[in-house]
């Protein structure tokens, strides 16, 4: 147990309006949407920090024609989200949750701008997945929370999660969206320098008096404002309390049974048990029904050490769960390729190759044949899908650059402009050569396959172009390259000794598969009828997106939104059935 979790828990009481079981971007947005109601409730966390997934991920919340991007003067309405999500996402247009997503997304944001401390802003360019078909737009649909200032947290600051170690510099100072190409030219514009030495100068301050850098943006920024808005609005959140069992009284989901801090109690929710404990990523016995084997168990998301998900839960009394059967191709999770290594401390962990390296111009993924098989541009979903669908040759697969690519962009947890990368080959996790014929030994693949491969890459990049695969062929795939490198932002020749490799996997980056609910998040029993007093939201739910990518953000947005959605009919719904429960004077 770590320094933070022997801070002090706030009291428990046994009676409350809403409990919440989970303290992610879904399990927060439902909090504070009861608290503003002026309900009692309480957040149950399994570990000991507060932000879940939420906390270390790229903060992109994807909602279509929000009032965001309508002030910022970019086009957008419902008509076309439908129609781009018609091609998206199969069956979209039946399904009554992307009506209510759609229809309820900007209404969310407009709540939590108005009573919480979530503050969200347009991206104005960061195109759709598909940005060529039909309704896509090249931005403003995803929004980002504005960056936070951790120490309004006061010390409650040490309980948020930190985000992942490898996003970060120096050892905890974040990084912004837009930061990242200024800190690129930092050896060729003095502009950049000094922003950069600025950056530095007021990281060097803040790690005076905190454990890391407080200057918060992306997942790290909106978990600490969900933070921040249900604290301010009085919600306890109990941390080291893992929900293990619901309470139930005539079919109808009355409370909850919680471990906390060795203990088990019983608390007692009048209106709801609101399930957001970020899905079964972790829960191999579950999980085991939706990916395959081969696919292999990593997944990129935050391990609660819980022993029961939401999903189990929900399972428990009788909810209705995304039928099982492993899907080929991986359907039922969300994919990005990650890396695996080692930390410091001997703990394993992984990388997520999300959008730091694939794109940049200079770099191809090799199948275990020394193979291309990929547009390596593409969205780490597809990219991760690609190698599902053909797991035999392409688990893993190989990221393959040259050293002036690993200077100026970086290769997975290997940062740009790292001077000495010896460590990295030995431990193993870059292999390196100074010839392709030597790179192929280290990465075990033919050899002359590989010099193939490598040539006839090399030979149309000199122009700037891929005909094998059409690396930079869209907007969204430049959007990811390098727009300081021309004519196409993706392709570059891989040519400059040392060459290196790392070994990417598939790893889910949350799950699609979960509790089916209705539009309103009300948790389904298996004859397809509501289960009073549950209600299910995040990754717990079988996601709206059913299993595909459109768009930065479409798991957070929906979090967010279904959070709000469920709230809003919670402490709406009629209790006079259950008044069993004397309300606390
Ligand atoms: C590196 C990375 C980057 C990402 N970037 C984005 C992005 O930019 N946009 C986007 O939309 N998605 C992104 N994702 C995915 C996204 O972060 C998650 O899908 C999302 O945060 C899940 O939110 P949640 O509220 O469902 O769960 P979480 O945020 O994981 O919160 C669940 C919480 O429940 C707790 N819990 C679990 N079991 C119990 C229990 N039994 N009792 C009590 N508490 C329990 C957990 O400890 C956890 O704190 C990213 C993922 C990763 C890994």
């Amino acid at each position: 147990m770590t320094q933070m979790a022997r801070a002090a828990n706030p009291e428990v009481g046994h009676l409350y309006d809403v409990i919440v079981v989970g303290s992610g971007a879904a399990g927060l947005a439902a909090a504070a949407t009861a608290a503003v109601d002026g309900r009692r409730v309480l957040v149950l966390e399994a570990t000991d920090r507060v932000g879940g997934t939420t906390a270390i991920s790229g903060g992109m919340v994807w909602i279509p024609a929000n009032c965001k991007m309508r002030e910022a003067g970019l086009p957008d309405s419902a008509d076309a989200a439908r129609e781009y999500l018609r091609q998206t996402v199969p069956d979209s247009e039946h399904d009554p949750r992307m009506s209510a997503f759609l229809a309820r997304g900007d209404e969310a944001i407009r709540f939590f701008e108005q009573h919480t401390a979530v503050k969200l802003r347009p991206v104005r360019r960061y195109p759709d997945y598909y940005p060529d078909l039909p309704g896509a737009t090249a931005g403003g649909r995803v929004l980002e929370p504005l960056p936070f200032d951790g120490r309004a947290l006061g010390e409650d600051f040490a309980l948020l999660r930190d985000p992942l170690p490898e996003l970060t510099l120096f050892n905890g100072m974040m990084i912004s969206r837009e930061d990242i190409p200024v800190l690129r030219r930092v050896g060729r514009s003095p502009g950049a320098a000094w922003h950069t030495a600025k950056l530095v100068a007021r990281y060097g301050t803040q790690r005076l008096r905190h454990h890391r850098g407080t200057s918060l943006v992306l997942g790290n920024a909106l978990a600490a404002r969900l933070y921040k808005s249900v604290r301010d609005l009085g919600v306890p959140i109990v941390r080291n309390a893992s929900v293990v069992g619901l309470e139930t009284s005539d079919g109808r989901v009355i409370g909850v049974r919680a471990d906390i801090d060795g203990r088990t109690v019983s608390l007692r929710a009048d209106r709801a048990v609101i399930l957001a404990t970020g899905g079964v990523s972790h829960h191999h016995d579950l999980r085991r029904d939706y990916v395959p084997t081969w696919a292999g168990d990593r997944s990129a998301t935050v391990a609660s050490g819980a022993d029961r998900s939401g999903v189990h839960l929900a399972r428990d009394v009788g909810a209705q769960l995304t039928p099982a059967s492993s899907s080929v191709d991986g359907a039922f999770a969300l994919w990005v390729p990650v890396s695996q290594f080692k930390r410091a401390d001997g703990s394993p962990a992984v990388f997520p190759h999300i959008v730091t390296d694939r794109a940049k111009p200079g770099i191809v993924a090799v199948n275990k044949e020394g193979r291309r098989f990929v547009n390596e541009a593409v969205s780490y979903h597809e990219f991760g899908r690609a190698q599902l669908r053909d797991p035999a040759r392409a688990i893993p697969a190989w990221l393959v650059c040259d050293s002036r690519f690993l200077w100026k962009y970086g290769l997975g947890r290997v940062r740009p402009f790292t001077l000495a990368v010896s460590r990295e080959v030995q431990t193993g996790y870059l292999k390196r050569s100074t010839t392709f014929e030597g790179l192929a030994q280290a990465i075990g693949v033919p050899g002359d396959a590989f010099a193939d491969t490598m040539r006839t890459y090399n030979v149309a990049a000199e122009r700037g172009e891929d005909p094998q695969f059409g690396r930079g062929s869209n907007i969204y795939q430049r959007h990811l390259g390098d727009a300081d490198h021309q004519p196409n932002p993706c392709v570059a020749p891989i040519e400059r000794a040392p060459f290196y490799a790392v070994a990417v996997y598939p790893a889910d980056l949350g799950m699609a598969a979960g509790i089916v609910t209705d539009e309103f998040a009300r948790v389904l029993n298996r004859e397809g009828r509501p289960i009073d007093g549950l209600y299910a939201c995040g990754n717990d739910m079988q996601s709206v997106m059913n299993g595909q990518y459109p768009g930065p953000g479409i798991t957070i947005g929906p979090a967010l939104v279904f959070g709000y959605v469920a709230a809003t009919h919670a402490v709406q719904a009629d209790t006079n059935r259950h008044s069993s429960f004397a309300r606390p004077a």
